[in-house]
């Protein structure tokens, strides 16, 4: 579905007094969209032509620390600027803000290159890769969150003690227990699907106080700009409601995690070229090859699914986030699942990432993998069957930040698919949220050892 405005129908909206400010969004490494509110008469002026923000925005962690050692952004270089320039084709109203429009814009450096560690073109880049063999990446991700009663606020300034999720026990599909969720989901809803984001719909899930929210599956760049966007919604509409969400892969040691499972498939000519309705499964070769690429190089591309040290305590068994790198069919035990088997929809779902992923980053992995299985015509291995958590000799997904940042920089295929310096770049962000884990003394240890050691 494409994005709801253009220039001219941004304008005829100034005009009528329905919109007055346009925010310019660029997504950060932590997949968080930053930039800033335009009055929509200077953006219609020549703001939609380009702005600036400063580099370190490519360079900070989640608190916005100003990381030292990153090659492209320092307080040695200055901190400089790099351009935002708006992709045009994403301009849409966002109407869960009132009189608001949005755009995604692209990091330029100042020649008008395409700063390449940036995640909206490091997905672009593999994007590229795979029209170059005539192939279109269609994908989808799904998203799970946990919705409080209390709001933001409350939850900072009393230190995240009093979190009282709105529904009080797993409501894996409960219609009457997740409608006390609607006075969010339901404008979630509604105003996605009026700044053009196909909501499919949204369920409760297996846990107190945990949702899910399923969008239409597009070319790869349009679900990354739709998975950010719904995630800023999501807390947008909660915020105006006095509750919060949390995308946090696990924020309860007792409680279950929170996913973004990603479908994939390769489309040639308008047609699902995943789809053999001659062959086992009714899976394509060329699926078998990408789904064996993905398998072959699931370990080096764990970083980018699970990308901070809270991701991996999601990897619980028996808690449908998967510890093990094989396929299978219709089995919610296997990391990368084979779903809509025999059908036009045939597809491939990887369920390691956890919510708190960088959906370009994350996308971007998934197809240089899968395309480098392509190119070398990888065999895929047989399906495996049964409870995966207890598979023996099956690939184990790394199980630490720490084994995830050594399988990322000892990777060939990431390396040259998008590049040393941007694997070099990420690898360092893996390493400064090691450092800051290794150092930061936490409530529990001093809970565990205050009195008892
Ligand atoms: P399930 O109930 O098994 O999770 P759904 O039917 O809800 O499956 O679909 C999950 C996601 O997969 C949806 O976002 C849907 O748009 C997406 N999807 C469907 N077909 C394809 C396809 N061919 N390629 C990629 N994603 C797809």
């Amino acid at each position: 579905m494409p994005a709801n405005l253009t220039l001219d129908s941004l304008r005829a909206a100034v005009e009528a007094g329905e919109i007055d400010t346009v925010l310019c969004c660029v997504c950060d490494m932590q997949g968080r969209l930053m930039g800033k509110r335009f009055h929509a008469r200077h953006f219609l002026d020549g703001g939609y032509e380009e702005t600036h923000g400063c580099n370190y925005l490519l360079a900070l962690d989640v608190e916005m620390a100003t990381v030292p050692g990153y090659k492209s952004a320092s307080w040695e270089k200055g901190y400089g600027d790099f351009v935002h320039k708006p992709d045009l084709a994403t301009l849409r109203r966002a109407p869960w803000l009132p009189g608001t429009a949005m755009v995604m814009a692209d990091f330029l450096d100042h020649h008008g290159e395409p700063v390449a560690h940036a995640p909206r073109n490091v997905l672009k880049r593999q994007v590229e890769r795979a029209r170059a063999l005539g192939l279109e990446p269609m994908m989808a991700t799904e998203l799970e969150f946990f919705l409080f009663e209390e709001s933001f606020e409350q939850l900072w300034d009393t230190g995240y003690r009093t979190m009282t999720p709105v529904v009080r026990y797993n409501n894996d599909y409960g219609i009457f227990a997740s409608s006390r969720e609607e006075a969010v989901m339901r404008p979630l809803r509604n105003t996605l699907f009026a700044a053009g984001i196909p909501v499919e719909n949204s369920k409760g899930e297996a846990e107190a106080g945990q949702e899910e929210i399923n969008i239409r599956y597009s070319d790869a760049l349009d679900t990354a700009d739709m998975h950010s966007i719904v995630k800023t919604a999501t807390k947008e509409i909660a915020h105006s409601q006095g509750r919060s969400v949390t995308f946090m892969a696990k924020y309860a040691t007792d409680r279950a995690g929170s996913s973004s499972h990603i479908h994939q498939s390769l489309w040639r000519n308008g047609e699902n070229a995943f789809r053999d309705p001659e062959a086992e499964h009714g899976m394509s070769a060329l699926m078998r090859s990408y789904l064996a690429g993905l398998l072959a190089h699931a370990g080096e591309c764990t970083y980018f699914l699970a990308p901070n040290v809270n991701s991996y305590k999601r990897f619980t068994v028996g808690m449908f986030a998967p510890t093990k790198a094989v396929w299978s069919t219709d089995n919610r035990t296997a990391g990368y699942r084979v779903c809509g088997e025999g059908t036009k929809g045939v597809r491939v779902e990887c369920r390691v990432g956890g919510a708190d992923l960088n959906p370009y980053l994350a996308l971007a992995a998934q197809l240089a993998a899968g395309l480098s299985g392509i190119e070398q015509g990888l065999e895929l291995e047989p399906e495996l069957s049964g409870d995966m958590y207890h598979a023996e000799a099956a690939r184990e997904i790394p199980r630490t930040l720490r084994d995830a940042a050594v399988a990322l920089n000892a990777s060939e295929m990431l390396r040259t698919a998008m590049g040393d310096d941007v694997v070099d770049h990420y690898v360092h962000a893996a390493r400064w949220e090691i450092a800051e884990s290794d150092r930061l003394v936490t409530d529990i240890e001093l809970r565990r050892g205050f009195e008892r050691l």
